[in-house]
């Protein structure tokens, strides 16, 4: 008989949630703790995609060996801890294997699609050790691969999920697991249409939780991480931020864009859709309780937090042939759309155009945003500048175009820093300017201590 549940939640555990088996085993007893939890999207364990990103980078024989036996011991230290861990052993060394072998071929010739194909091993592992866990605590478990539903385009190391392929999917091949049992998937991984292994970019596993809750209508997603929320800006920054403990799904998404990695820049985008609630909460401290990010909070003010996002680039295109502000601007435009680069602040004047690129891909940096082909189109039309060794800070409020004393009040605690760029208005949610990366944590410092304490 196939089971309707209309309240299902899907879990999602970050990486220091599955770094090792203590922590597997708090993240366990949070998943039987509700039995609307359904269905579970896991991140490798803390530490093992840089490892598997570094192995696809090129190294010799001897680093590749090394990083791997790391690896294994990572791995090894969790099925040590199991009572049966004889099959999952030889799954994990399977696994093992296919790493080498992957990384041996990206040391001869390297591609984006190799390396999403190395990377998605760290999400594999964990998710099958993870249901050798749930298994001891006797629940019924299945392991499901999240790449036969989360389709996506092939843009290895950043690509975008087809939101009705995934609907369908999720309709034919997870919905009739999920009336059996619990599920246990992989976040941050999918496949493209030939079936090449694809990923969403860094911190992309809530990203898998939101598209999956979407796909099954999901009353909450539930991200557990190691902070207990999301609070007014990094914790590890500002000791005195506090949490929040409800936001709109505006006032997340903008902290998610501009930084806060509690979430990746996309997870809001399909619990808008649905109207679905998003839990953050911490899996060591389950009950010390997190924030809801629903649709509505009740009167939000005006300043609601800062974010920061660090190792951005700067690029300064002026024109050098004196054509009409507009046809220059096409022009950059049309260039940087046809290299796909992604970027996301911009301001303008009469010859020039300053932007920020945005990357957040698994295998590329932002410096490999910059591409020789890009830099050598851009530079037969116009002067081109790239400036790094930068920081974004955003302020995130509300109504932000209505507060007449707001850039007073923000730019009065930045008279020691050296302001590269200001942008504000396309969205009265924010107010963002680019600061040298050395002194982006004193002024998130003291625009926290004058506006949010
Ligand atoms: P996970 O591996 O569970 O996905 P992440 O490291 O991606 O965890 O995200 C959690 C981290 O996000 C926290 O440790 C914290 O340092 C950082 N962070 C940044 N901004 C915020 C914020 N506004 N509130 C809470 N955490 C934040
Ligand atoms: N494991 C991936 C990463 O480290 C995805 C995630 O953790 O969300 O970026
Ligand atoms: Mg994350």
């Amino acid at each position: 008989m196939t089971r309707i549940y209309p309240h299902t939640i899907v879990a999602k555990f970050g990486g220091t949630s599955v770094a090792d088996f203590d922590a597997m085993s708090r993240s366990a007893t949070i998943v039987l703790a509700d039995k609307d939890v359904r269905l579970v999207v896991l991140s490798a364990s803390a530490g093992v995609t840089n490892l598997l990103v570094e192995l696809s980078g090129g190294q010799e024989s001897s680093v590749r060996q090394d990083k791997i036996d790391t690896l294994r011991t990572l791995q090894y230290n969790i099925i040590s801890h199991l009572k049966q861990p004889e099959a999952i052993g030889q799954e994990i060394d399977r696994l093992l294997d296919n790493i080498s072998h992957l990384a041996a071929m990206s040391a001869d010739s390297r591609s984006d699609a190799l390396c999403d194909e190395l990377v998605s091993h760290g999400e594999l592992m964990s998710s099958l050790l993870f249901v050798e866990v749930l298994r001891e605590h006797e629940v019924e478990t299945q392991w499901f691969d999240a790449r036969k539903v989360i389709r996506t385009n092939d843009t290895f190391g950043c690509a975008v999920p087809i939101v009705s392929e995934i609907a369908e999917r999720v309709e034919k091949h997870l919905r009739p697991r999920i009336a059996q049992s619990l599920v246990v998937t992989q976040g941050f991984i999918g496949s493209d249409a030939a079936g090449q292994t694809t990923t969403l970019g860094r911190g992309g596993s809530d990203y898998t939780a939101s598209l999956l809750a979407e796909a099954l209508q999901a009353a909450r997603v539930d991200i557990w991480t190691d902070v207990a929320g999301i609070y007014t800006t990094d914790p590890r920054i500002v000791a005195q931020a506090k949490r929040i403990d409800t936001l709109s799904f505006s006032e997340a998404s903008e902290m998610a864009t501009f930084g806060a990695k509690v979430l990746h820049p996309a997870t809001l985008l399909p619990a808008m859709r649905k109207n679905i609630p998003v839990f953050v909460g911490s899996s060591a401290q389950p009950r010390a309780g997190g924030t809801l990010v629903c649709r509505d909070t009740h009167e939000p003010p005006r300043y609601r937090a800062l974010a920061i996002r660090r190792q951005q680039t700067l690029l300064k295109l002026s024109s050098v042939d004196g054509q009409p502000a507009h046809r220059f601007l096409a022009q950059m435009f049309g260039i940087l759309s046809r290299h796909d680069v992604a970027m996301d602040l911009v301001t303008t004047s009469e010859a020039s155009i300053a932007l920020i690129l945005n990357s957040t891909g698994s295998t590329s940096g932002e410096a490999d945003t910059l591409t020789t082909s890009l830099l050598t189109e851009l530079s037969s039309h116009c002067h081109v500048e790239i400036e790094t060794g930068l920081a974004l800070v955003s302020l995130i409020g509300n109504a932000l175009s209505q507060a007449p004393a707001m850039c007073k009040e923000v730019f009065a605690r930045l008279e020691s820093h050296a302001v590269r760029m200001i942008c504000h208005g396309a969205s009265s949610h924010n107010l963002c300017f680019l600061l040298p990366a050395e002194s982006a944590d004193s002024a998130v410092k003291a625009l926290h201590r004058h506006l949010l304490e």
